[in-house]
């Protein structure tokens, strides 16, 4: 009886789980002269078209591929040249294995790839991330920064220092005056500090500042999650991680446990503005505290 129950209850959740995606529409927005952003499920897609091709940053969950091709195929109908990857995590790379077949060069940090190609844990959701498959993995890895000169464009690709990952890219397209910051920005929600893999709470809130160097008040900032922005948006968003760190930091250097620290709620005046994504404050709280205590 017992058995059939969990049956029951795994056929349930796969049916829910292929559900989500069959719900989620492709909404397609434009960023800026030939520079888009796509919104489905999962992180914020980029793209750049233009006379030499077309330039994809992320791809969402892998059941969405077919939509997000054919959302991208009614802007312009050639196949994908360039994938870049922001960073490993599946709602960002979920699509790397179709759209590789499809023909695109698949490109990322170095750590991306090392990262998906063994099983990863995540301990704060207690949850093993199993490793993907060969044709899903970047064929072209970098260590640093890399440019690419598309679409009389200048596209550069910038490796930050340890922050939402130890694997991170920020994209800056500087003709076109649009920056992607992958998961170093969560617009209007807390961000997922991934202590497990190597994040680090100073590393998002230094990427921040460093795309506000490169902008100006006309740069448009697509976000890894939440929608499209500019300077003054991540400005504010880093002004309120500052204050949540600061708190944090005082209440781990009186020497409360993270339970303890948890209690005294130091982010209590952001919570309901920002608490309600993918990380809810309590979550956001512990890793702010993990980051902090490392
Ligand atoms: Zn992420």
């Amino acid at each position: 009886m017992k058995f059939f129950f969990i049956l029951l209850l795994f056929y349930f959740s796969s049916i829910f789980a292929q559900d989500r995606f069959a719900q989620v529409q492709i909404e397609t927005i434009s960023v800026s002269e030939g520079v888009y952003m796509l919104i489905g499920a999962g992180g914020n897609i980029g793209l750049s078209i233009g006379e030499d091709g077309i330039f994809m940053i992320d791809d969402q969950y892998a059941p969405l591929s077919e939509k997000i091709l054919s959302a991208v195929s009614d802007i312009d109908d050639r196949e994908i040249k360039f994938l870049v990857n922001t960073h490993y995590h599946g709602d960002h790379t979920g699509g790397n294995e179709a759209i590789g077949e499809q023909g695109a060069l698949i490109i990322a940090h170095e750590n991306v790839r090392e990262r998906m190609s063994t099983d990863q844990f995540r301990a704060i959701f207690d949850q093993t991330i199993p490793a993907s498959s060969d044709a899903s993995l970047p064929v072209v890895t970098f260590t640093d920064e890399l440019t690419f000169h598309w679409n009389e464009d200048t596209i550069r690709v910038i490796h930050v220092a340890p922050a939402h990952t130890d694997g991170d890219s920020i994209l800056h397209f500087e003709k076109a005056n649009v920056i992607h910051m992958g998961d170093n920005f969560f617009n209007g929600y807390y961000p997922f500090i991934d202590v497990g893999s190597g994040g680090d709470i100073n590393g998002i809130i230094s990427a921040g500042y460093q795309a506000l160097s490169l902008a100006n008040g006309n740069t448009k900032i697509i976000p890894g999650h939440g929608p499209l922005s500019d300077a003054i948006g991540l400005s504010s968003w880093l002004d309120m991680l500052k204050v949540a760190r600061t708190n944090m930091q005082n209440l781990i250097n009186q020497g409360l446990s993270e339970d303890q620290a948890l209690a005294a709620r130091p982010t209590s005046e952001f919570d309901d503005s920002y608490g309600g994504g993918f990380m809810n404050p309590e979550n956001f709280n512990r890793l702010l505290y993990q980051s902090l205590s490392n």
